[in-house]
């Protein structure tokens, strides 16, 4: 029985800092989609002995290791041989792995060198799971009572190998049931969220003992409550203990939640726009399309979204979507709002508004840095406009913090977060970093 779970990823990449190690990521989800639990995540270098080691000390004390990486045919892939000293086993030529190896390279006129043979080598004990997406077949092995998975690094071959192989074998307590929702709320910080959970008249719902467990995370303005159940109830049951929380958690700070698990906010206007039947723009300057993609990232945007602007230089601001020249610093006009400005802002988004023919229109100008700021306006002052057919404008000037790609992402995010409390009709709530 596979209760619970340790992730081990593997590769110098990872512990350098070099690749995001998304897969431990992807593997604990699919985990707790079943109801097993991870409980350690572990990256580890491309140094044998420390991975046998942790292969080792995570068998005594979990019921199942995913791996990722190391699988590769170079001299730094050495899950293989780790798993065969962990195992006090030696490595064998498999048959079979080498026969759909062959086949790879052999479907795809390439040539095949000594090197990619290495991957079709196992513990004599452990058995191979085939790769349709790559060359490096994962391996499944009994290590004590644990079972181990090992997986190739690249995502795109470990996700379905994992979905295909190791699914299948995934032995959940059925007498235990794991359930999460997670509400997300926009315009209430952090602090006041956990206070009025806190103080719910019906007892503290943050209590660290309490069944289920519920806490916050906040990222950028987006405040998440998580409601977590694990225990012996059935599957209906926990749903239902998780309903009555989630129905409380709404009396308490309902007006601030936008939307519930996978949502996000550009999500959740795209369905609702979509909806509505009304349509989006985006004027971007200092996030340079970021907003457009987000918007974009969901399947059904093009019944919204239609078309965007970068304008990046003032000129482009003034000749695409007809910002008016005054309004710039240049030719002399020192008093100008200049191209950072709420004017500019506002220009940006009613132009787009008119030239697109859309609903709303949001538009973002700012100073994302390192240079570019000034007493006035340092680095992270960015304003935001949003113009539509049945709202009057609403511009809102902000001072983020952090680095160029942070502070373009919580633009993004503020933009979005404007067009959200408009639609929700919470116009009169002010978001984070706002200054005015
Ligand atoms: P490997 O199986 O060690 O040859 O992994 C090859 C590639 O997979 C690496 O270059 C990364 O791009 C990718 N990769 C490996 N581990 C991870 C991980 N934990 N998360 C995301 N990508 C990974
Ligand atoms: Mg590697």
């Amino acid at each position: 029985m596979h209760r619970t779970a340790a992730i081990i990823s593997q590769g110098d990449e990872i512990v350098i800092g070099q690749t995001l190690d998304t897969n431990s990521r992807w593997i604990a989800s699919r985990l707790l989609d079943v109801g097993i639990v991870p409980v350690e995540h572990v990256s580890l270098p491309d140094d044998r002995p420390a991975i046998a080691a942790a292969f080792t000390r995570l068998a005594a004390r979990v019921d199942l290791i995913l791996c990722s990486g190391g699988l590769g045919p170079t001299a730094d892939d050495l899950t293989r041989f780790a798993l065969a000293d962990a195992l006090n086993d030696t490595l064998l030529e498999d048959g079979d792995a080498l026969a759909q190896i062959t086949a790879w390279f052999a479907a795809r006129g390439r040539p095949m060198n000594e090197l990619n043979t290495i991957q079709a080598q196992r513990p004599s004990r452990a058995t191979m799971l085939a790769n349709a997406f790559g060359t490096a077949p994962g391996i499944h092995a009994r290590l004590g009572k644990c079972d181990v998975f090992c997986l190739p690094g690249p995502p795109r071959e470990l996700q379905p190998m994992f979905d295909r192989f190791v699914a299948p074998l995934l032995r959940p307590d059925q007498t235990r049931t794991v359930r999460v929702r997670v509400l997300h709320t926009i315009g209430l910080g952090e602090s006041e969220i956990a206070l009025r959970l806190h103080r719910s008249p019906g007892g503290d719902l943050m209590a660290r003992d309490r069944i289920p467990l519920i806490g916050t995370t906040a990222s950028n303005s987006v405040v998440s409550c998580r409601i977590r159940y694990e225990g012996p109830l059935t599957p209906a049951e926990a749903e239902a203990l998780i309903a009555r929380d989630e129905a409380t958690i709404r009396s308490l700070v309902g007006e601030a939640i936008f939307g519930s698990d996978d949502d996000s906010l550009a999500s959740v206007i795209v369905r609702t726009l979509r909806e509505r039947s009304q349509s989006l723009t985006t004027i971007e300057s200092c996030t340079g399309g970021l907003l457009a993609s987000q918007i974009t990232d969901f399947p059904g945007a093009s019944d919204v979204f239609r078309t965007g602007w970068v304008t990046y230089a003032n000129e482009t601001k003034l000749r695409e979507v007809g910002v008016p020249a005054s309004l710039f610093h240049e030719a002399g006009r020192r008093n100008a709002p200049g191209a950072v400005s709420s004017e500019v802002a506002l220009a940006m988004a009613q132009g787009g508004l008119r030239e697109a023919g859309a609903d709303f229109a949001l538009a973002i100008t700012g100073v994302a840095g390192p240079s570019g700021g000034t007493p006035e306006k340092p680095v992270g002052t960015v304003f935001a406009a949003l113009a539509s057919r049945s709202h009057p404008p609403d511009v809102r000037r902000f001072e983020f913090t952090g680095d160029r790609s942070a502070i373009r992402e919580w633009s993004a995010r503020a933009a979005l977060a404007m067009l959200w409390l408009t639609l929700s009709d919470r116009r009169e709530v002010r978001l984070l970093r706002q200054l005015s």
